[in-house]
Order: structure tokens, then sequence, then C-alpha cells
């Protein structure tokens, strides 16, 4: 789902409104933060345009210390997904970055990484690569894992190292979350609430509540936005950390590789698979190693996996 899909709507101000930032929802109910920084519970208006963690809300306080929200402010992104062919499940919003979390042992799914990488150029939010847990890594693992890493970065993003327990990586990855708002994707186990509540003073996640009930379901409730003492967001999601699964189509999976835009329109058939058809333009930069193999490999596993679920 694109971001240029959506539509804003402006909501009907009476004056005296105020903003907010929307911390949390459940069902009709919101809380926001105002401008002093405290926490007020407010009503979502219904008839509202849908707001989401992360929105920038204009509100009405009612007596009780309650308020009504009335809509959100024009977003700078969108992270939603399409629940059926009418509705959009909104995740959050005005996210800087996407931060794609995963971590050895057994081993580092390069092919799951680079379906979060698409996920995130289909919703034109920066993903940056967290491969977390690197204190579990002998040196023979390290300088394998260095090179599967060096391909991403040869492509331009981010890649961070970080260690929970050494605490190693985690001054580079704050120095990168000040001023943004972030969100955590990744794997459960990968350590997403370690994470936060490393670099959370007195956080309230808990941690390992997922992986200890060893059958990988999310237990956690609702999405959360989470002020760093930098100026930084997290926003921690259950729908955030499903999102590289969404459904998505041809183009936009080609396009999310990003290194191979300069390639797609150059094949001498326009509607080129790019496979064994001659004059591929993505073949022939395969050739002269302008684009990675395990890349490529990675772009037809995921197109395959596509028409399986079609078929
Ligand atoms: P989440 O499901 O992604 O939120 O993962 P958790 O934060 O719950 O972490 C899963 C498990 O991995 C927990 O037992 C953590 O203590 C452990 N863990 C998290 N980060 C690290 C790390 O950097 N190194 C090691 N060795 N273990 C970690
Ligand atoms: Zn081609």
């Amino acid at each position: 789902m694109k971001n240029k899909k959506q539509f804003y709507h402006e909501p009907k101000l009476h004056g005296g409104e105020r903003e907010g930032l929307l911390v949390t929802t459940f069902g009709a109910t919101g809380e926001i933060e105002n401008e002093e920084g405290d926490i007020i519970r407010c009503h979502i208006r219904k008839n509202a345009d849908p707001v989401v963690t992360g929105d920038r809300v204009y509100w009405l306080p009612e007596s009780q210390g309650t308020g009504v929200i009335l809509g959100h402010l024009p977003r700078k992104s969108l992270l939603a997904r399409p629940e059926n062919a009418h509705r959009l499940k909104l995740i959050a919003a005005n996210l800087d970055a996407i931060i794609i979390v995963s971590a050895p042992p057994p081993v580092l799914s390069e092919e799951m990484i680079d379906r979060y990488l698409v996920a995130s150029e289909t919703v034109n939010i920066q993903p940056v690569i967290l491969l977390n847990k690197i204190d579990l890594l002998d040196e023979s693992q390290k300088n394998s894992v260095e090179k599967q890493l060096s391909v991403w970065k040869k492509t331009g993003y981010p890649v961070i190292g970080s260690s929970t327990v050494t605490r190693d990586g985690l001054i580079e990855l704050n120095t990168f979350l000040q001023n943004k708002t972030c969100a955590l994707v990744g794997a459960s186990g990968v350590g997403k609430s370690s994470i936060i509540s490393a670099l959370l003073p007195g956080s309230v996640i808990r941690v390992g509540e997922v992986s200890a009930k060893g059958a990988g379901k999310h237990t956690t409730t609702t999405t959360h936005l989470y002020h760093l003492p930098n100026g930084g967001n997290l926003i921690d999601s259950p729908g955030v950390r499903e999102f590289g699964l969404w459904h998505m189509d041809k183009n936009d999976i080609l396009a999310g590789f990003i290194e191979f835009r300069p390639f797609i329109h150059h094949c001498q058939f326009r509607n080129c698979q790019h496979g064994a058809e001659p004059g591929c333009a993505i073949q022939e930069a395969l050739k002269t190693k302008k684009i990675d193999e395990r890349r490529y490999a990675s772009y037809l596993k995921i197109v395959s996996s596509l028409r399986k679920k079609k078929s």
C-alpha cells in the first residue's frame, strides 16, 4: 500500500482545539500527550478520520480531565496494511525509520531481512538493519556475518550490530534514533523488547514475554509510543511486527530492491520477467556484478512465493 494512495480529510474544527500526540489506542479510546507532556485519556470521535499511534491529533478537553479526539494533522508517513479489499488497518503514523531487527544464531535469515526491506520501501519509510545478539558470535561467525551484511551496506542501507548484554552498538543505535520516530520490526525472540528496555530507563516493557511461552504467539497487547531521553520515539506494536508479511505485487517487489531500479526499464522486452529472457538488463547487471547474486536469489524467492499464494 503506497503512501500516495492516502487521502487526508481535514477535521471540522470549532476553535479551542488543542494539539497532542497519540501515544496509544484501545478501541474507541486513545491516550494523548498534551503540550505540557501530560497523558490524557480521550474518546475518539466516531465520524473522525481514523487515527493511529504516532498521529498528531486535534483534541478538545472535557470535564473530569478527559477529552475528545477530533482528527489528525497531516501525516509524514503511514504504516498500514490492507485488512481486506476495502479496509486499511492502520499500524503507526509519522515514522521516520523502520528498524529491522534480526539475530543469530542459528543463522541470519537474509531473505527475511530482504522482505522487510521491500516492505519498508513500499511504504517509503527508511529501513535500518539491526543485527542484535552479536555477543553470541565467535570470530569465524563474525566474519561470515560481516560478509552477509556488506551486501546491504553496499546497497546503501545503514547496518548496526548490537547486544543488549554487552551494550555494544547501543550508543550508535541511540544516536540514529535521536529526534526520530521509529518502529522495531522482526521475528519474535530477536530482542526487540530487550532493546527498548535497554534504551529506556525504568522501562515498562516485559522482556521474553513472548518467547517464554514458546509458541511464538503475540501476547503483546496494544501499540505504544515510548519517548527516549534523547528526543527520539520508539513505537512497539504487534501489528508492526507482522508487517513484513503484507501482500505485495510483483512490481512492488522489483522496485523494493532499490539497486535494481536503474535497470528495470532497460530490458529488451517490456514484459520481461528478468529470468532467462534475452536482453534482460537485470541479468546483465548480475553478470557485471552491479547486482548481487544473493539479493537476486531473494527477489526470485519472494516473487515465487507470491505466485504460490495466488494459485
Ligand atoms: P522480542 O520477542 O523480539 O521482543 O525479544 P525479547 O527482547 O523478548 O528477547 C528474547 C530473548 O533474547 C530474551 O531471553 C532476551 O534476554 C534475549 N536477548 C535479547 N537481546 C540479547 C542480546 O543482545 N544477546 C543475548 N545473548 N540475548 C539477548
Ligand atoms: Zn529483464
